[in-house]
């Protein structure tokens, strides 16, 4: 039926592209392209046997909207899905818009330089009005909405797990639970265990940027930010057990505000032990955290990427992780006239994902999802023209794809709530 451009060859492409594989019937045509070619030539070695799905391989540059436009004209894709870095959603829409393409993607856009003065004093501005401090909005891609509705086209922003798979369970919450919803709070357990004294489950430049920044939540329409790490709960959830999480900032609170004005609360918790908090915190006191290059005998060197090389490469925890994750929202709200409670909430285990696909959990519950957005837009089930966030479709179509592609979800009508 179509054929798709897959950018990037990481942790959650590599789940990804798999999942293509296995959907031949829609994914007939794919192109792996990434920084390192190999990367892609040694999927496409892996699973060319397995799978109906025609695989080729191409080297690009993200950064470079040229080259991502020169790759899209000679491969003509129906569709770009990004799986690269959020440093690349831009250039990447960007060439999307030049050769009519439809585009779909996993987080928002985030600057690779922070310190770019350009970019610094819209984000300055943006703090301010907003009250958020994060680095990554979705104010950057939702300003290309006019240009990819002229065009005709469909970009379809952050179809991971969260932002993704929680955002679609908004909306399937408010279709088929809630006339009112008044609060959400987003979980996201990881109970795994990779046996490594510290490392992140995915990039862990974006990780490490993302957990050690302020947390925030909103309420009434206003934002309110917390210091990191300072508003901590206790659930025990369920085929994990007990756990410490902590709220963040996460960007599909954003989406959420605006599409869904009437919630009261949006809150997103994220479980982390002790022994991770403890790398963490002491990473940033040394300086490892930080994104401004420094000079190092000669060289221009930011520290965490030089962090990176250090740390295990996410897709390499797939072999060593055991345990579970359990990802979902729970909500309270109103029906008929009447109070309830929901919650409704996926759980993925490292070691099936990794017997399914070479990958731990937290690869696969993005990647799945990566596929199932692409799709949705493929077969014309998602597909309007602008720039949207995945609750702004129908949710059943995706809930069901879930369902069948790996990542089944279950309803609890009576949880225990977080205070
Ligand atoms: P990885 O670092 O494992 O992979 C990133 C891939 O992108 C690598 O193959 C890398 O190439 C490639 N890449 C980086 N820069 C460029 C460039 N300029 N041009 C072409 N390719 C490039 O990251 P993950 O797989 O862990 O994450 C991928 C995306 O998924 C990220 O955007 C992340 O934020 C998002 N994500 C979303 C989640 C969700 O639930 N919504 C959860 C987890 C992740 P190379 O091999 O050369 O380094």
């Amino acid at each position: 039926m179509s054929r798709v451009l897959i950018i990037g060859c990481g942790g959650v492409a590599q789940v990804a592209i798999a999942k293509c594989c296995q959907n031949s019937e829609v994914f007939k045509e794919i192109m792996i392209a990434s920084r390192t070619k190999s990367k892609c030539d040694a999927v496409k070695e892996k699973l060319q046997p397995t799978t109906k799905t025609v695989i080729e391989t191409a080297h690009v540059d993200a950064d470079n909207v040229d080259e991502v436009i020169a790759l899209i004209n000679s491969y003509k894709p129906d569709a770009v899905l990004n799986v690269a870095l959020p440093y690349q959603d831009l250039t990447i829409m960007d060439a999307c818009l030049a050769c009519n393409v439809h585009y779909i993607d996993t987080a928002n856009y985030e600057p690779e330089d922070t310190n770019d003065p350009k970019w610094r004093a819209i984000y300055e501005k943006r703090c301010k009005d907003l009250g958020f401090s994060a680095y990554f909005d979705y104010s950057w891609q939702w300003a290309y909405e006019e240009k990819f509705k002229n065009a005709g086209l469909t970009a379809l922003c952050g179809t991971g797990f969260d932002p993704g798979v929680t955002s679609v369970f908004v909306a399937y919450a408010k279709k088929h639970y809630f006339d009112e919803i008044d609060t959400v709070d987003i979980l996201d357990c990881n109970g795994g265990d990779h046996g490594y004294p510290f490392a992140t489950n995915f990039n862990p430049e974006i990780n490490l940027r993302e957990v050690s920044a302020p947390g925030s939540y909103m309420e009434n329409g206003k934002w309110i930010e917390v210091p990191a790490m300072s508003i901590k709960r206790e659930y025990d959830f369920p085929e994990v057990g007990m756990k410490d999480m902590y709220l963040l900032h996460h960007e599909e609170i954003e989406a959420l505000g605006r599409n869904f004005p009437e919630i009261k609360r949006i809150r997103f918790f994220m479980t982390f032990g002790q022994s991770y908090l403890t790398h963490m915190k002491c990473l940033e006191n040394v300086g490892m955290l930080g994104t401004e290059p420094v000079e190092f005998e000669g060289n221009q060197i930011v520290p965490i990427q030089f962090l990176r090389r250090l740390l295990p490469d996410p897709a390499s925890l797939g072999p060593r992780t055991v345990g579970k994750t359990n990802i979902g929202c729970i909500f309270t709200g109103v029906k008929d006239g009447k109070e309830r409670t929901l919650y409704i909430y996926n759980v993925c285990d490292h070691q099936e994902c990794y017997k399914e696909v070479g990958s731990q959990a937290i690869s696969y519950t993005t990647g799945v999802p990566a596929m199932i957005g692409t799709m949705m837009v493929l077969k014309g089930l998602w597909k309007r023209p602008g720039v949207f966030t995945v609750e702004e479709f129908d949710p059943d179509p995706y809930m069901e794809a879930l369902n069948k592609w790996g990542l089944p979800w279950q309803v609890d009508e009576n949880p225990v709530l977080v205070d």
